[in-house]
């Protein structure tokens, strides 16, 4: 018999998609729900900053619906155009695009709202800069690029660099600022994040470091603004990519407030049960960029912005959340290997594993020097350690070498075990 409980998904992105796909996959036969505050099918972000800024391709989204799997299939009350505004214990408080209010109620709630592109206050809300994280921000893009002949990127992160890969393909005269002194040098670190650099420039994207936006002098005909180090820089078109926020005020009802300090996203454990809540809640899972998930292999709570980690944590999560409903005890969860790769100054580069928790890095394969012609490394590997313990690889077209360290950092090896293993590989 069909159970009747309702599953509520909030946010119809990756996550969200995918966690109703899963859901449907362990068996959840009651009903689903999803809300999305954006008004097409949910869709796939990656191609926004890379194919879809290509002047000779046609700007249509690309949708996340896997094979034989839509609406109808999965059973799916798809509502698009509806904002999830509140929480209440077992109620969603929501708004549609015409801005009549009304309520969802739930049995279990999956929170896959996101994170959203975080603005810079000197240049917010002006015509001729943009922000880069939906399909509607990729079209505004499009027609800007389309006339512009320079672009001032601010945030030499992975959007910002794909953007400007994107803008100088089309013969854009790209400037990028960084207010590091080297692009990545949280995430990558100084070596890599220095190599990157060198990518950047000498794939013919000036880049200047260690200066940030200090404010806006005119953005009638252009976008003209003053940098921190006291020079003033002008473009046609700026793109800021300086990070994001992620998307949890809907959640803070006076019970929830406090409790979570969701702020920095929502705290799960190892398979996205929301941790801190008030018991009225009920059952609340998330997933996705907005969620924090308990890692036990290092015991900290770790969020990524990485497909597939919603993609991998969106079946962790059905299995656990149709468990729950079951009454049934909860499976013991393995942690995920988080997986990211960016496009940018024509090279791929790839990261496994948590390169946030390392205190040091060592390039294990390939040498920057070795290859003094060509725009970028060839291929390079770097291992990052926390202590004596390996906790991520990072690669510059190497993926196939990324491949034979996904043991290893799985294992948590040591320094040692890491060396002999590129030693092997070389030999
Ligand atoms: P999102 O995709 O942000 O989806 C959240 C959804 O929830 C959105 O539709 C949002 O509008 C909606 N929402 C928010 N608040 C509410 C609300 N209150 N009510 C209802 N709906 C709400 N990752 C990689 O690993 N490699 C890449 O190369 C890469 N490239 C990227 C390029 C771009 C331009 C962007 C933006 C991201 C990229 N990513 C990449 C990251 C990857 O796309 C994300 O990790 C992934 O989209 C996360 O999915 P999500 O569903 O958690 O969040």
């Amino acid at each position: 018999m069909a159970t009747t409980e309702h599953v509520v998904i909030v946010g119809g992105g990756l996550a969200g998609w995918r966690a109703a796909e899963e859901l449907r996959a362990a068996g959840f036969d009651g009903r689903l729900t999803l809300l999305s505050d954006e008004q097409h099918p949910p869709y796939d972000r990656p191609p926004l900053s890379k194919r879809l800024l290509k002047a000779d391709v046609e700007a249509s989204p690309i949708h996340l619906a896997r094979e034989g799997s839509d609406e109808q299939t999965l059973d799916l009350d798809l509502r698009r155009g509806v904002r999830a505004t509140g929480l209440k214990p077992g109620v969603v408080l929501t708004a549609d695009a015409a801005g009549a209010q009304g309520e969802v109620s739930y049995d279990a709630l999956v929170v896959a709202t996101g994170v959203r592109a975080r603005e810079l206050p000197a240049l917010s809300g002006h015509p001729r800069v943009h922000l880069l994280r939906t399909f509607d921000d990729v079209l505004d893009l499009r027609r800007s690029l389309d006339t512009a002949q320079s672009l001032l990127v601010v945030g030499a992160g992975f959007i910002g660099a794909e953007v400007a890969t994107a803008a100088h393909d089309r013969g854009i005269a790209v400037t990028v600022i960084e207010a590091l002194d080297v692009p990545y040098q949280r995430t990558l670190g100084e070596d890599l994040g220095g190599i990157v650099g060198r990518m950047a420039r000498r794939y013919g994207v000036a880049l200047r470091t260690g200066t940030g936006v200090d404010e806006l002098i005119d953005s009638t005909e252009s976008v003209h603004v003053r940098l921190s180090d006291g020079t003033s820089i002008e473009a046609d078109i700026a793109v800021v990519g300086v990070g994001t926020v992620v998307n949890v005020e809907w959640l803070q009802h006076p019970a929830t407030e406090g409790a979570t300090g969701w702020e920095a996203g929502v705290t799960c454990d190892g398979a996205g049960r929301a941790l801190g809540l008030d018991a009225s809640f009920g059952r609340v899972y998330a997933l996705g960029d907005v969620a924090a998930w308990h890692d036990a292999s290092h015991d900290r709570h770790l969020r990524f912005e990485h497909w597939t980690t919603a993609v991998d944590q969106a079946p962790v999560l059905a299995r656990a959340l149709v468990r729950d409903l079951a009454g049934e005890s909860a499976e013991p969860v393995e942690p995920l290997l988080p997986y990211f790769w960016s496009d940018q100054f024509g090279r791929k580069v790839q990261l496994l594993g948590r390169p946030g928790l390392a205190d040091s890095v060592e390039v294990l394969h390939g040498d920057e020097a070795a290859d003094p012609d060509e725009p970028a490394p060839r291929k390079l590997l770097a291992g990052y350690f926390a202590g004596d313990q390996l906790v991520a690889v990072a690669g510059i077209s190497a993926p196939a070498l990324l491949g034979r360290y996904r043991g290893v950092l799985a294992e948590g090896a040591s320094r040692e075990r890491v060396r002999a293993l590129a030693a092997e590989i070389a030999g």
